[in-house]
């Protein structure tokens, strides 16, 4: 099938007006760091500097969460329900009024189509702010006690991938049950984060409720290990999460991960074949596989392997890879070198250990971070791509030939975070349902996500909910 052409369709990034470089977001303000570090983030697609961010040592992370304290103490942790519930709203109405701005700038910084950015994450994030909103004066009928406490000062770490959404599902829970944040963004996408701080002063939010401190690794290993943290909340690698449950564990301090991911995408021979192929493209491919749930790995009934393999490369033949900021990209960025290398390498792997690579013809850019959609065929369980997270748009794809089959091999796995079924019995969905281990199991349908579901894994996909209302458990002293 040929790719329509169709005329480039470029957002304007002049509503994003960039300062050259960012201070920490500490009680209120935006402050230089203690010793004057600072690194560059840059747009992933053309390599260009975007601004320059300083980087928190110890000394920052401690007046983060000093201003913290203070805020939770002083006034916060007094406020009723009802008067936190009106700064959450007010901030949802601000992401909403600012969403084009916000979707160009996470585009700019992380690399994601700017269709998704706009349709997905920022819609996503005004929701969850909506949402927790309306939990902050009704916690008394969340089933945790007639008046659950929160828990002081919680110290959170995001990844890359959805830098905003992330933000949104650890700040918003937090502040609707009466605790205050110091988070750290990752150190290749702080600005959107960075936006939030700006946000937080317009709604005038009361000074030290949120502080934003940016850098690298040691940023967040600094701010988890504080003695004045109460809660850390994590998402990213299952390595850093061990870590982090390891240096937390004597402080007792309360602790929710969510981590890596290696999800089975499960095609029985009922299922309706062009709407299970646009399921397993938007399993893999969306946001350029950068998703700790993506369905990376496929599992086709044996009787239509053929059929559904020829209609999955036909659809992939018309993806379009290329500038984020196009309104017509499906495929943007890598968000890394360090990310591609990583893509590169176990598709190498793939390769050496026997299995067969496709990729449709795809012109890459020359400059930036890019990897084409990948699908390798004849995978067996104990291949590398078949076990690891990649992290990147590339498919491993296995065979089954009976449901039992089908759960065995979808289970075997060290994660277990999220799972699809395509079929049209519904008694199928549930018998598989119940026997997947797995946080989210969606049912003909692929990555959906809304702040009233829980969200989280099993294994080594971590612990603890985050959406809806168990996820309110993780910010109370329950
Ligand atoms: P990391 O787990 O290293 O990063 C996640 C966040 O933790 C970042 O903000 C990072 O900072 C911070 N961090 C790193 N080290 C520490 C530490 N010791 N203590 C506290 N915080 C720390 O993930 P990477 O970005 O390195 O990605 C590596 C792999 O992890 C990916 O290839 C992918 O497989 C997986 N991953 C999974 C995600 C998920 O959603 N489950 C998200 C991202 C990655 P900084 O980025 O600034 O170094």
């Amino acid at each position: 099938m040929a790719k329509f052409e169709y005329a480039p369709a470029p957002e304007s990034r002049a509503i994003v007006s960039l300062r050259e470089s960012y201070g920490l977001f500490i009680d209120g303000e935006f402050s230089p760091g203690v010793d004057g570090r600072a690194f560059k983030t840059i747009s992933p697609a053309t390599e260009e500097v975007l601004a320059e961010v300083t980087e928190a040592g110890p000394a920052d992370v401690d007046r983060a969460v000093t201003a913290a304290r203070k805020a939770y103490e002083h006034t916060w942790s007094q406020l009723p329900g009802k008067e936190r519930a009106k700064y959450l709203f007010r901030i949802a109405r601000i992401v909403q009024e600012k969403a084009r701005e916000l979707a160009v700038l996470e585009s700019l910084d992380n690399g994601k189509p700017i269709r998704e950015s706009r349709d997905v994450d920022i819609p996503l994030v005004a929701a969850h702010f909506f949402y927790h909103a309306g939990w902050a004066d009704k916690l008394e009928y969340a089933g945790y006690g007639p008046a659950p406490r929160p828990l002081g000062v919680a110290g959170q770490v995001i990844p890359w991938n959805f830098p905003l959404l992330m933000l949104a599902w650890k700040i918003a829970p937090a502040l609707a049950c009466g605790n205050t944040v110091v988070l750290k963004p990752a150190e290749t996408t702080p600005l959107t984060a960075l936006a939030f701080a700006e946000i937080c002063q317009q709604a005038d939010l009361p000074p030290g409720v949120v502080n934003i401190v940016t850098g690298a690794g040691e940023t967040g290993r600094a701010l988890v290990t504080h003695p004045g943290i109460d809660k850390v909340a994590f998402t990213g690698s299952t390595e850093v999460g061990k870590e982090i449950a390891r240096a937390c564990a004597p402080a007792r301090k309360k602790v929710t991960l969510e981590l890596g991911g290696k999800a089975a995408n499960i095609v029985f021979e009922d299922a309706p074949v062009d709407q299970a192929v646009e399921g397993i493209v938007n399993g893999i491919f969306f946001n350029q596989g950068h998703v700790c749930c993506a369905g990376s790995r496929l599992l086709v009934q044996e009787s239509v392997y053929t059929e559904v393999l020829a209609a999955l490369r036909r659809r992939l033949e018309t993806l379009r890879l290329g500038d984020p900021l196009d309104k017509n990209t499906d495929v943007g960025a890598i968000n890394s070198a360090a990310q591609l290398a990583k893509i590169r390498e176990l598709s190498e792997v793939g390769e050496a250990e026997g299995a067969q690579r496709w990729s449709p013809p795809c012109e890459l850019p020359v400059k930036g971070f890019w990897f084409p959609p990948t699908l390798f065929t004849g995978v067996s369980q104990a291949h590398r791509i078949a076990r690891e997270e990649i992290f990147g748009p590339v498919l491993s794809v296995l065979t089954f030939r009976t449901p039992a089959e089908a759960v065995e091999k979808a289970n075997n796995t060290p994660y277990g975070l999220s799972a699809g079924v395509w079929t049209e019995k519904g008694s199928l969905i549930l018998w598989m349902a119940s026997r997947l281990r797995a946080g989210v199991v969606w049912a003909n349908t692929f990555n959906k996500f809304d702040p009233t579901s829980p969200f989280g894994g099993y294994k080594e996909s971590g612990y603890g909910r985050e959406g809806g209302r168990h996820g309110l458990e993780a910010y109370l002293d329950v």
